[in-house]
């Protein structure tokens, strides 16, 4: 079942456009991987789907409905989270209160922890530290933790690798893989193409702006991928 859509969006910032007639859609359990370029609009598409970015043209749709003029606190109680690039948590509070901010309502701090630290087990022992006092990949895990206590539908996720190390990289994509087993779509913008080709199901290649591709990305390969389509490499 389609979870989030993207019909026909045109969007920018002031006068500048920067998505052109953009679709893409994605369904439970499922992994997009959007990548592009530096500029081709990876983290406009992000932004408009969450509702901080609101498209000149074009709809997008959440759950079955049209969300496209809904601001992004509906998005988010309709059950979609972003993630942004440099992850989004409040570093001067503990990992407990980073989770405690996300609490739903009616849903115990409790509960919250437990979900999170089924996620990332690592994060149990460092509940009462300073995020901001955290190894970068711990820090991610936080942002992706504070994420799941939401009960989300679909992630949005930017750049989930950025300026880690390849080990940690695997764990937080293999937490990943995890969290969508259980049913949560995900759209993932993300600069290592290979690792992005292996991990989702369907990629979309933007290219100043438009979708250049969208399949499977099984049948892409990573050369081809930076070579023909992103125009680097
Ligand atoms: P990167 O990998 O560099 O983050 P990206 O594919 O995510 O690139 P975007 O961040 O979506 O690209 O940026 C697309 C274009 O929109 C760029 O030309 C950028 O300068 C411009 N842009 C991004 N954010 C804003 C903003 N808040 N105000 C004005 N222009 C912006």
């Amino acid at each position: 079942m389609t979870i989030l859509a993207l019909d026909g969006v045109t969007a920018g910032y002031g006068t500048t456009t920067v998505l052109r007639d953009v679709s893409l859609s994605v369904g439970t359990g499922q992994i997009v991987a959007v990548l592009g370029a530096n500029g081709a609009g990876k983290s406009t598409l992000l932004r408009t789907a969450a509702g901080t970015v609101v498209p000149s043209a074009g709809r997008v749709r959440l759950d079955g409905a049209d969300a496209t003029r809904h601001p992004p606190y509906r998005r988010a109680r309709r059950g979609l989270c972003l993630i942004p690039e440099g992850r989004g948590i409040f570093r001067g509070l503990t990992v407990e209160e980073n989770l405690r901010l996300q609490i739903p309502r009616g849903a115990s701090l409790g509960e919250a922890v437990e979900r999170a630290v089924a996620v990332f087990p690592a994060l149990r022992e460092r509940l009462k530290t300073t995020a901001g006092t955290l190894s970068g990949g711990q820090q991610q895990m936080v942002a992706l933790a504070r994420a799941c206590v939401t009960d989300p539908k679909v992630l949005l996720i930017d750049e989930v690798s950025m300026g880690l190390a390849p080990i940690v990289v695997d764990e937080i994509f293999a937490a990943l893989r995890g969290i969508a087993a259980t049913g949560v779509a995900m759209v993932l913008v993300e600069q290592y193409v290979g690792r992005a080709l292996e991990f989702a199901d369907t990629a979309v290649l933007l290219r100043k702006g438009r979708v250049s591709y969208e399949g499977p990305s099984a049948e892409l390969d990573e050369r081809v991928v930076l070579r023909d389509y992103l125009g680097v490499g």
